[in-house]
Order: structure tokens, then sequence, then C-alpha cells
């Protein structure tokens, strides 16, 4: 399964790294050893000074396809779970300054924990209006609804399978909202999906 990751889906965190809104959904992938599963703790990398989290929202194909419709693109998914995008902001930025691509800083092992349990987006009632947040210790730090996603849902499931197939078990993280900030070891992470916790771990 691959992982794949869209960039500068919420005007306000774009802002916030000085970028400008895409015309099209940007998006990078991250390899199946990415995964951090089942509330495990993450081990800080010791190749970076500064690890950032990016809360997002997360979509579970269930259906393989290519070159999806939009308007078909919700018989594509039926899952939403949450988990962090971890970064590794000093090497990103060298790596931007550069010219390169982000990979090292972005799909390095268990760079994406993800929630164990996802949620029936028919549960849900859709995807218009789900409210998302995370607590570092115990204090929110980032708060988004999915309805102000630049591109939702089925645009992105319908943009990306021109370029890639979507297989079953692919996940896409749908990009995080403003409220970036650095983790330290001993840090606690929270996630919740309207006022459910679903993912739950330490920084070790
Ligand atoms: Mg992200």
């Amino acid at each position: 399964m691959k992982i794949i990751c869209i960039a500068w889906n919420y005007a306000d965190h774009t802002k916030e790294l000085d970028n400008t809104i895409p015309s099209s959904p940007v998006f990078f992938i991250k390899p199946d050893t990415a995964l951090l599963r089942n509330n495990q703790p993450f081990y800080y990398p010791d190749f970076t000074k500064n690890l950032h989290y990016e809360t997002e929202l997360i979509i579970r194909i269930n259906k393989v396809g290519r070159s999806i419709e939009e308007k078909y693109a919700r018989r594509y998914y039926n899952e939403i779970g949450i988990g962090i995008d971890f970064t590794a902001r000093d090497i990103q930025r060298e790596c931007r300054e550069n010219g390169q691509p982000w990979t090292i800083a972005k799909a390095f092992d268990f760079s994406a924990p993800i929630s164990p349990a996802f949620i029936s987006v028919e549960h849900l009632g859709g995807l218009s209006d789900i409210n998302f947040h995370m607590k570092l210790n115990g204090v929110t730090v980032q708060k988004g609804n999915s309805s102000d996603m630049i591109f939702n849902v089925d645009k992105i499931i319908s943009y990306v399978s021109q370029f890639m197939t979507l297989k079953i078990g692919d996940l896409i993280f749908t990009g995080t909202p403003a409220g970036i900030g650095p983790v330290k070891i001993d840090d606690r992470i929270q996630a919740y999906i309207n006022n459910e916790l679903l993912l739950d771990f330490e920084i070790k």
C-alpha cells in the first residue's frame, strides 16, 4: 500500500508556510514503512532537530481505481481516520532551498502515525462538516474542519488517480490546518475526530 499526502490544502496553513494557494492538489508519497500503528510510541529520529507535527484527516481507499471521475469518487472510500504527517522541518527547508525532493524530510520510518480505529463516513453523514483537533500535552494546538479544505476528498481522489492507480488499503492524508509546530521527547499527542479520541501516543 501507499500513503498519499496532500500539501497546502488549508488556506490558513498555506499562509503559515508562506506558500501561494495551489491551483491543483499538490501531493507526495510515503511508503508503507512510514506507518506507525496501534498508538505505539514514536522515537524521535536523530537526523533532525526540528520535527513538526501536522494533524490530518485520513481517508482509506476501499476499491481499486484509476482516472476516477470526481462524481464517482465517493464509491472508493467509506472510512475516515486521523493521523500525523511528521515532518523534519529543517531537512525539508534545506531540500526546498536546494530544489531537491522532500522525501527524506517526510517519508522516513514511522513518520505516519495513524489512528487504530477509523470511522464510517456514512455514520458521519458525509465529509462536508468534520471537526478535528489535536492536543499536545493536553493543550489544543491544532483545530480544523473538513469544509476548509481547498480541495475536497472527491477532488483529491479524482486528481491523484489520473497519475497513479489507487488500491485497496491506500491512505490519503488530506492536509493540515494552521497550528503546526515542533515536538520533543516526552510529549503526548492526542487527536480527535469530532470529540472522539482516536489517536493517543507518546514521543520517546
Ligand atoms: Mg502534511
